[in-house]
């Protein structure tokens, strides 16, 4: 089997994500890093429904940096491993004080506690700044291996293996694949047939019968 050329493979699957927002309804850089602390282990749409009452109680990281933990608590109620992250998110608010204070780089981020290279991945994506690695939620760990792009269930080393094959400017090819698994590459019945990756897909490739 010839080798795929990866670059060319995945540019139309970029091309037809690369202006959808994050399923996070967010309206601004405070609300989506606190966004993305909480939906680790939940689900996005989730948090988006506890999302406008805690940012009318806590709109920027000033009231984050003054709220107790107790109280914080309480309005994340529902929210999974809730008493951790409210005690991330409030250390988050002590340390950056300001909502202009937010970091902007990947070094920077992953300081945070809460924040992972996946969360500082969707939000240096969402922020437009410059990739500075591939995102790996739990859809990228289904589709890449299914795809051949990626092999194993370690997220770092999808995203080490992703990074090596495809050059910068495509590195937003995480969330394109992220996007795929969501509408497509579901975990039960892939929808294979209508799959735009179907021609270079390692699993299509072995599941159609041959000839
Ligand atoms: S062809 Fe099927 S298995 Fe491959 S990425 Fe598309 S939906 Fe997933």
């Amino acid at each position: 089997m010839a080798p795929v050329d990866w670059p060319l493979a995945i540019k139309p699957l970029i091309k037809k994500y690369c202006r959808v927002k994050h399923p996070l309804n967010y309206r601004n850089p405070f609300e989506l890093l606190v966004m993305v602390v909480l939906s680790a282990q939940d689900s996005d749409a989730h948090i988006n429904t506890i999302a406008p009452s805690l940012f009318q109680r806590i709109p920027n990281m000033a009231a984050l940096a003054k709220v107790s933990q107790s109280k914080l608590t309480q309005f994340l109620k529902g929210v999974r491993n809730a008493v951790k992250k409210s005690k991330w998110l409030i250390e988050i608010g002590k340390s950056i004080k300001l909502d202009k204070n937010i970091p902007s780089t990947l070094d920077q981020l992953v300081l945070l506690p809460g924040i992972g290279r996946k969360s500082a991945n969707v939000f240096l994506r969402e922020t437009k700044r410059k990739p500075e690695g591939v995102i790996v939620d739990l859809h990228v760990v289904r589709v890449a291996p299914r795809i051949g792009i990626a092999s194993g269930t370690d997220p770092k080393k999808i995203e080490q293996e992703i990074m090596k094959k495809l050059p910068q400017k495509y590195w937003d090819a995480g969330m394109a694949m992220s996007f795929l698994g969501r509408q497509i590459c579901r975990p039960k019945n892939p929808k294979c047939p209508e799959c735009m990756m179907k021609r270079v897909c390692f699993y299509y490739k072995n599941q159609v019968p041959k000839k």
